[in-house]
């Protein structure tokens, strides 16, 4: 038994689906029955390894829903809590491809 060997199904599973169109961590959730939390750790791993592979994960930045700030600068997966801007917690989360 060793916990650890379920994760590299995931991340592959994750690939795979990033590969094959954008999708946000909630979809992924529901498909992969992951929690979001496992998820974003999954996607930091992806990200760091698919650089030697010759791809990226390209991350479509969040958006603030209430004013339209966008979030460019934030590279990592993890979603903003609220926009640095307005201040409102409306914020339409990140979306993540493979390319
Ligand atoms: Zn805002």
């Amino acid at each position: 038994m060793e916990p650890i060997q379920e994760s590299p199904t995931i991340r592959q599973q994750l690939i795979e689906r990033l590969s094959a169109g954008t999708c946000g961590v909630r979809e992924l959730s529901q498909e992969l029955h992951q929690s979001e939390k496992e998820l974003y750790a999954h996607l930091e791993h992806i990200e760091r390894t698919l650089k030697s592979g010759g791809k990226r994960l390209v991350i479509e930045p969040a958006v603030c829903l209430s004013c339209g700030f966008l979030f460019e600068h934030r590279t990592r997966p993890q979603p903003p809590g609220h926009c640095p801007q307005c201040r409102k917690p409306r914020i339409r989360r990140p979306r993540y491809t493979i390319r």
